[in-house]
């Protein structure tokens, strides 16, 4: 048997949608579904505006620039997450600062959060990692002590919780993506929320070209290509429909895992906080010392029984082209991604093979 690291679900009704949208000709970044897509996202997760975007990367930075950030700002973000937090801030021209990480939740570690701030702060990115939301609340606070902007990163928990809000709702602005291995996908897409009107105008004005309001082919800003299309909001739509039971699925998968993982000494399974709803994006899990394998040791074995698994993230204070903006050590962040891994997660993932893989990995630990 071979278990691919991801296979997506298509649902009927967005293969309607989309062919509904092809069959109209409203093919580019203007349409109903568009419309009827970022309404229905953003009241899924409680916020009063939307702007679709071609991606996560592209969401992120869009939130950046419209909150205003620039050269010689500093934002805040987390050691242990995806290139593209990095990337969105360097677009800007802002200065990234890495704060590291919670060993259990893999999130912005708050009781880090202050020593890292100067006054050339301006916003802080909370990224909520794996399914599992941040420990927000201190986060918020030492973000309005400092007047600073929170710009989350929910690309990873579309329908996840933090003491009953939803995970995307909290910051001043929330980026998403809809990349086909998120629980929502238009295949490559993103979307940014917020309930600043002011901003989501501005937001508006960049994601096309920052046309001048009331004089087109008038430019008075820098603005972006960063539109999504009709019939990719289609595809986003039709899904977005079918979300509860996407979340089961991955509960199950959460809990399945768990079950059938939870004797094994040497491996360190996912946890869940009491604040939050973990909608287990990707089943994370860490080799501890007395497995008697590495990490990546265990991925080979895995892989030769057709078991797809992929490794953590890597720091973004250890990659090439950060090395100007180290500060501080990192040894939570610098840890998990060397000992971390995570398994088939897909909304495709099937009873069967999700008893196969555990048993691979009890063969594999028994051999
Ligand atoms: C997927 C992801 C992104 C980027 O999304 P793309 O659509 O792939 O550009 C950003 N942040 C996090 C945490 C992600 O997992």
């Amino acid at each position: 048997m071979n278990v691919p690291v991801n296979e997506p679900v298509v649902t009927d009704a967005a293969k309607r949608y989309v062919m509904d949208a092809l069959n109209t000709g409203w093919i580019s970044s203007a349409g109903e579904y568009l419309e009827r897509f970022e309404r229905e996202f953003a009241s899924y997760i409680g916020m009063k505006h939307a702007v679709s975007t071609t991606n996560g990367t592209t969401a992120l930075h869009l939130a950046l620039a419209g909150i205003g950030i620039g050269e010689g700002d500093e934002v805040i973000v987390p050691d242990f997450t995806i290139v593209s937090c990095l990337n969105a801030v360097l677009y800007t021209g802002a200065t990234p600062v890495f704060v590291d990480v919670d060993p259990e939740t893999f999130t912005l570690n708050p009781d880090l959060l202050e020593a890292s701030i100067t006054e050339k702060t301006k916003a802080i990115m909370p990224v909520h990692i794996y399914g599992h939301s941040c420990d927000m609340d201190p986060i918020l606070e030492i973000a309005e002590k400092h007047y600073l902007f929170v710009v989350e990163d929910a690309a990873e928990v579309h329908g996840a919780t933090y003491k009953r809000r939803k995970c995307g709702s909290m910051g001043t602005v929330s980026a998403f993506s809809f990349y086909s291995n998120k629980i929502v996908t238009t295949g490559e897409g993103g979307m940014v929320l917020t309930n600043d009107d002011r901003l989501a105008q501005e937001m508006r004005l960049l994601v096309n070209l920052a046309h001048s309001p009331g004089k087109r082919f008038w430019h008075e800003k820098v603005g972006f290509n960063y539109r999504l299309t009709n019939f990719q909001a289609a595809l986003g739509l039709g899904q977005l429909q079918n979300i509860e039971e996407f979340l089961a699925h991955k509960k199950w998968l959460g809990e399945g895992y768990t079950k059938r993982l939870s004797d094994i000494e040497g491996l360190i399974l996912p946890v869940t906080k009491d604040y939050a709803e973990n909608v287990y994006w990707m089943y994370s899990l860490r080799v501890s010392d007395t497995l008697g394998l590495t990490r990546d040791e265990l991925c080979g074995r895995l892989k030769e029984k057709g078991v797809d698994t992929r490794t953590f993230f890597i720091p973004l204070s250890s990659q090439p082209i950060a090395k100007q903006y180290r500060r501080k050590e990192c040894p939570v962040s610098a840890s998990i991604a060397a000992t971390g891994f995570y398994l088939p997660s897909g909304l495709a993932l099937t009873g069967e093979q999700m008893e196969y893989v555990c048993n691979a990995v009890h063969e594999v630990l028994s051999a």
